[in-house]
């Protein structure tokens, strides 16, 4: 059975590249029919928040990813909170030291970050070893610590071997010898570090693989070997690579929105940003691009992750939200603008007609947000004042009046009614037109006229045309 983990820290909003790894192990879990488990990894007390991790299954939820194992729902393998793991972490990490694959250590942490200091001037990469630290264990010492009631933190012993890790998506990956020294894995105040807590919990949670971003290459070759000292076999683990800006640059605020949450205000939806992440670093074998979640699912593989960094493209996820705001179901697109309206104190009649006035501006939109600046004419009046020829202000005033007075409209009877009002008269037709939208619209391009006089209403074109000719 695959068995697959996210296991986002809650330091901060879930970003295009926790939420890529997050899909990724989504779809290779749905795809042979595994579990997707949810972990939260909540180790480092000061920067972690509940906000945040309210915030991430938020996220994932509206993205659709649903996990089988989480804080939320529990499982066999639970707690999925690493803090109400650390007796756990307490007791593997005691194992280690009593299999001789770990050791305590009874330095403060300005001695031991004088020790670094003093490899580093060396030239020396700061790798520890167990003879470090052996000269702090004194009686004495046990004694300050028994006192102050700490514990010694505890260190790995790092093998010093070359370790050859397969990457399910870089391929061959080695750690020459020496590359690492040991470190620690037990806090002196029982928290374990990342290494280590994700080591004994993937174990303990029977995870079969690990997708994740390749800045955690470096720590694989830690992991590896704490694997190798519980006697255990690790997980197939696959590292997806960085995505970086259009510029080529890693991925970062400065290319604008990068956190779901800040997609999701701007009116980006669900389906689109999980297609569109889906794609970055991520093909399908038929190179289609607009693909279901079921569709992605029965297509994943992870041999089709490339290795190369992936690009975000602003642009086409702009083309793609586009495209299922086109296709959406008219019901669920009135549903998804409504929450936006009140803040553009946009009014609408109704929403039979609000729902009409979506369907002649979509094509202009690409996120829900474009909705105000190509449909804010409908729900408030610009403010128009136009100087026009004499002909064409007639027969505008004319249109005006007709308008005012038809009982009953229809759009071919809108259509009937300018036309007649135009093919009457000498004047410059395309001066009459492009006057007309400006008056109802107060810009020069928009959906089709008839379109616009129909969903303002006889009474409220006659009055636009009729302000914005006067004085
Ligand atoms: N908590 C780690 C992170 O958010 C998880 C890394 C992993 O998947 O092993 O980066």
């Amino acid at each position: 059975m695959v068995r697959v983990r996210f296991a986002p820290s809650p330091t901060g909003y879930l970003h295009v590249g926790g939420a890529r790894t997050a899909l990724f192990n989504y779809l290779f879990a749905r795809h042979h029919g595994g579990q997707f488990v949810l972990r939260i990894e909540d180790t480092d007390i000061a920067r972690s928040e509940k906000i945040f991790e309210e915030n991430l299954l938020k996220t994932l939820s509206w993205l659709g990813l649903s996990w089988d194992e989480g804080p939320d729902i529990g499982g066999s393998f639970g707690p999925y909170r690493q803090s109400e793991r650390l007796h756990i972490y307490r007791e593997y990490a005691e194992k280690l030291v009593s299999l001789g694959k770990a050791y305590e250590v009874y330095a403060y942490p300005e001695e031991i970050e004088k020790i670094r200091e003093q490899l580093l001037s060396q030239d020396e990469a700061p790798h520890y070893t167990r003879e470090f630290f052996e000269s702090f264990a004194t009686a004495q010492r046990k004694k300050e610590y028994a006192e102050k009631g700490l514990r010694p933190a505890i260190y790995f012993s790092m093998p010093r071997k070359t370790i050859v890790h397969q990457d399910l998506v870089k391929g061959t990956v080695v750690f020459s010898e020496g590359s690492v020294g040991d470190f620690a894995i037990l806090r002196s105040n029982g928290v374990p570090t990342y290494n280590f807590a994700c080591v004994v919990d993937d174990m303990l949670m029977e995870i079969t693989h690990v997708i994740r971003g390749d800045d955690h290459l470096p720590n694989t070759v830690k992991q590896l070997a704490m694997y190798e000292a519980f006697e255990a076999t690790p997980p197939n683990i696959g590292h997806v690579s960085t995505i970086l800006g259009p510029d080529g640059k890693k991925l970062s605020k400065r290319h604008g929105a990068t956190s779901i949450e800040e997609f999701k205000a701007q009116g980006y939806l669900p389906e689109a940003v999980v297609n569109y992440l889906a794609l970055l670093g991520w093909s399908s074998p038929d190179a289609k691009e607009i693909m279901s979640m079921d569709e992605m699912i029965s297509k994943f593989s992870i041999d089709r992750v490339s290795k190369n960094p992936a690009i975000f493209d602003p642009v086409k996820l702009n083309w793609m939200n586009g495209h299922y705001l086109r296709t959406m179901d008219q019901d669920k697109l009135v549903q998804l603008i409504s929450p936006f309206l009140n803040s553009w104190s946009f009014v609408p009649k109704d929403s039979h007609w609000l729902a009409q006035v979506l369907q002649v501006v979509k094509d202009r939109m690409h996120t829900l947000k474009d909705f105000q600046t190509v449909a804010d004419f409908f729900f408030l009046r610009p403010q128009v004042k136009m100087l026009v020829s004499e002909e064409v202000k007639e027969a505008l005033l004319v249109c005006a009046e007709k308008l005012q007075s038809a009982s009953q409209i229809d759009k071919n009877y809108i259509v009937d009614l300018i036309r007649s009002v135009v093919k009457g008269r000498k004047l410059n037709a395309k001066e009459f037109y492009t006057s007309l939208r400006y008056l109802l619209t107060g810009k020069n391009e928009g959906p089709e006229l008839v379109d616009v006089v129909y969903l303002l209403g006889t009474e409220e074109t006659a009055k636009r045309i009729k302000m914005g000719l006067e004085g």
